[in-house]
């Protein structure tokens, strides 16, 4: 099974989708495996089945070692499947951070939302699996939750300001020097390419 990404304006990202009754048969599993691929081929952190154009409550996420958003560190998190999941707690602290999505490039913005879940779901043995998330997690969490009820995260912009744009990324621009990731980059461009700045 292949599957790619739905247009923005595809009216299955709007939709609440349905819940799946046979997680941990085949054949979830082998949409969840198909949805792991076009996750990791899109370089997503995490992925909602909507987003592929299949209305089931189905998602996947990964926080990948060494990623960089704005905390000072973000424990990783290995790429996990949820079926059905749901909220069942939230903190009372809120968080503002930047999201963007899969489904409509060249956008981010500022959301606020709980700093802190709990989440419970089936895995892809049909089995239970509870998550206390925060930081980082708990937001790619939300995001993606919030695809299975056909809410995108530009609803939950409260201001036009909060959102903006995208362009590529310079990394010779200044204010990257305090990100590790792209020192890392910067450095791997100029080993490969010694004389000349790049954008990527
Ligand atoms: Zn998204």
């Amino acid at each position: 099974m292949r599957l790619s990404l739905v247009d923005r304006e595809d009216p299955v990202l709007r939709q609440v989708a349905r819940a799946v009754n046979d997680a941990g048969s085949k054949r979830v599993r082998e949409l969840a495996e198909a949805m792991d691929e076009l996750r990791v081929e899109a370089g997503g952190m995490g992925l909602a089945a909507p987003q592929a154009g299949i209305s089931e409550r189905i998602i996947i996420v990964e926080v990948p070692e060494d990623e960089w958003v704005g905390f000072p560190e973000v424990p990783s998190f290995p790429a996990t499947v949820l079926v059905n999941p749901e909220i069942v707690w939230e903190s009372e602290e809120f968080i503002k951070l930047p999201e963007g999505c899969l489904s409509l490039p060249g956008l981010m913005g500022n959301v606020v939302r709980p700093s802190a879940i709990t989440v419970q779901a089936l895995d892809l043995e049909g089995d239970r699996l509870t998550i206390h998330a925060d930081r980082w997690l708990a937001r790619v969490l939300q995001h993606e939750i919030d695809h299975l009820d056909g809410v995108l995260y530009v609803d939950r912009v409260e201001d036009p300001h909060e959102l903006w744009r995208v362009e590529r990324v310079d990394v010779n621009d200044p204010v990257w020097s305090c990100n590790p990731q792209v020192l890392r980059l910067r450095e791997e461009l100029r080993r490969q390419q010694p004389a000349e700045p790049r954008l990527v």
